[in-house]
């Protein structure tokens, strides 16, 4: 099992990656046309004239790839801190065995060991 300061540590480091994700979500949304729009408004948008907007489509479309993988990172990092509060952290949700700390500590979201993982 994983101490409690050991427990407390990686839940600094998940809190840290969840803060920089979020200001860096924020920036690249910032980025797109309009501030407070979505994805789906901003969409047609760019549409409307396409070879002028050619490069600025393969922009919003790396931010959006980029974004939905921060999100995704987001998500990973919430389940793990509503694991910790469950007392579930660190076991590997397929195998049902201990992450190994290594692991937890190189990527202390990992929901998964290692094996079940490839
Ligand atoms: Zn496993």
């Amino acid at each position: 099992m994983i101490d409690s300061k050991t427990r407390e540590e990686l839940k600094q480091k998940l809190l840290e990656e969840k803060k920089r994700i979020e200001e860096n979500i924020s920036k690249t949304e910032i980025s797109k046309k309009g501030t407070d729009r979505e994805y789906e408004t901003a969409f047609p948008e760019i549409e409307r004239d396409q070879e002028e907007n050619a490069d600025e489509m393969e922009m919003y479309e790396s931010n959006l790839a980029i974004d939905e993988s921060m999100k995704l990172e987001l998500e990973k990092i919430d389940e793990a801190l509503s694991r910790m509060e469950k007392g579930t952290y660190g076991i590997c949700s397929n195998c049902q065995k201990e992450i190994p700390l290594e692991r937890l500590r190189a990527y202390p979201q990992a929901d998964t060991c290692l094996d079940c993982q490839k």
